[in-house]
């Protein structure tokens, strides 16, 4: 049995609702990531036996679990809605790894919450081997993120834009699902009680080491810009990087129209529901910014009062762009094979980005090349790349193993739009075996197999997937 321990169950009962089991009617196991089972101390066995699927689709849970839907707001857009909450997820329980790290085990796709609005509660096939394969690539690439333990099919069908699809559930983990809109719902009612306890609990949890709701602010500010530096430095795009999408713990948390760029822009958009560009590439850092100032605000009476509370909040908010710029410069430096950069450095970075997005060049593909000398072919105007490679050849000449920097910085592999269409497409006409290639090829992204290479072909002309969606 695994070590359960639902400490956020152990809060008071306005912070969620208690949900029972919601069956389907015939729950079937379509992928089991049985590594992230074994670092969580769950049996792989028990989880592919019919208990195991049957608590994976929702249909009955054993006697450890203690499920809830948890309550949060979030700003949606840049618009606030004070009730927001797990409208089709629940959180089964919380386990203790055999290490001692503890996760929330969630389904989502479950079923119908109180939080549910008019939603069905349900998810289909594609958003969830989306969310499984993007999250799973990025815990790969080494970023912070949920990760995906199980996708289900339901048996059942899911009425959707696309039609009537086959419903699926999504098994996720992660340090926690507390996140900004969370301690927004409290603040929109004045509770200081709760805000208090949840940010005690949260600080305790994620940032031990940090001292009051004041260093808990300063720890989810510094998590969340090495993780901006980390999407930005692999051309990521959220997509909905609402308040009630951003994870306190500092994780990448809810995939839904997320994308990696391809032909390089900074003004890139995936979402369709992104009219306005809100979550574009380069927003991103700014946008992340905005919503801890939501979170600095909802702490605001924990913090202090008056004038002295707002000067203690906002020198926490301060240290957002030092912290992001210094990572970017680095993880930028090093995916041209600087390892300690210097003065001038980032211009050199910022010229190459300047003629890839003149030119539309492929992102990974270019950084990937810069090793092996493929990457001037990825620019249409050779000589755009040629310029700046000859400044490019200069400082290189100071490094000691500019390679294995570059080498160890940019990936071969990322989850391509086009390819994870393909996998639904597959996976819908009932074929997991497209899913479980790219499941194993994203697993090892720097890994270069000859079987493999097609995965890092950048989308041909008519190929290339430009919008994305929700999936809700
Ligand atoms: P998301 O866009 O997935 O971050 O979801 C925003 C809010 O809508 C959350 O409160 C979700 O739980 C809720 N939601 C999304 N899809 C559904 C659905 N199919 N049924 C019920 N609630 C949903
Ligand atoms: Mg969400």
């Amino acid at each position: 049995m695994p070590h359960a321990d639902p400490s956020y169950a152990r809060l008071p009962e306005r912070f969620f609702a208690r949900v029972g089991a919601a069956p389907v009617a015939a729950p079937q196991l379509l992928a089991l990531n049985t590594g992230l089972a074994a670092r969580l101390g769950l049996s792989a066995d028990w989880l592919g036996a019919p208990d195991g699927v049957a608590m994976l689709a929702g249909n009955a849970f054993p006697e450890w679990a203690t499920p809830i839907a948890q309550a949060y707001a979030g700003h949606q857009f840049g618009g606030f809605v004070p009730q927001l909450g797990d409208g089709r997820a629940l959180l089964v329980s919380e386990l203790i790894a055999p290490d001692g790290a503890r996760f929330d085990l969630v389904l989502k796709g479950s079923g119908r919450t109180p939080f549910s609005r008019g939603g069905d509660g349900r998810a289909w096939l594609g958003p969830v081997l989306r969310e499984y394969l993007v999250s799973e690539a990025m815990a790969a690439l080494g970023v912070p993120t949920t990760r995906a333990l199980a996708a289900v099919a339901t048996g059942e069908v899911v009425w959707r834009d696309e039609g009537a699809m086959p419903g699926a559930i999504l098994a996720r983990v992660a340090a926690s699902h507390i996140r900004v809109g969370t301690f927004e719902y409290f603040a929109a009612r004045r509770d200081s009680e709760a805000l208090a306890l949840l940010a005690e609990h949260a600080r305790a949890r994620h940032y031990p080491q940090h001292e009051g709701p004041l260093g808990f602010l300063g720890g989810v500010v510094a998590a969340q810009a090495q993780l901006m530096a980390q999407w930005m430095s692999l051309g990521f795009i959220h997509g909905v990087m609402n308040t009630d999408n951003m994870a306190v713990s500092g994780e990448t948390i809810d995939y839904g129209p997320c994308a990696f760029i391809d032909a390089y822009h900074p003004d890139r958009v995936f979402s369709s529901i992104d009219r306005q560009g809100r979550y574009a590439y380069a927003q991103q850092p700014s946008v992340a910014l905005w919503n801890l100032a939501q979170l600095a605000s909802a702490l605001l009476p924990l913090i202090g009062e008056g004038e002295a509370a707002i000067e203690a909040a906002t020198a926490a908010l301060d240290g957002f762009w030092p912290a992001f710029s210094t990572a970017l410069h680095h993880r930028f430096s090093a995916k041209i094979g600087i390892a300690s950069p210097k003065e001038g450095d980032a211009a050199l970075v910022e010229t190459l980005l300047a003629r890839m997005a003149r030119q539309g060049a492929d992102f990974t593909r270019v950084f990937h090349g810069l090793a092996s000398g493929a990457a001037r072919d990825e620019f249409a105007d050779r000589s755009a790349f040629d310029a700046w490679a000859a400044d490019w050849g200069a400082r290189l000449g100071r490094e000691a193993d500019p390679q294995a920097v570059m080498r160890a910085a940019n990936p071969l592999r990322i989850p391509r739009n086009h390819r994870i269409a393909e996998v639904i497409t597959a996976a819908v006409a009932g074929d997991m075996a497209p899913f479980a290639r790219l499941s194993a090829a994203l697993a090892a992204p720097f890994e270069a197999r000859p079987d493999w290479d097609d995965l890092s072909d950048a989308p041909a002309v008519g190929e290339a997937v430009t919008r994305t969606y929700c999936g809700t």
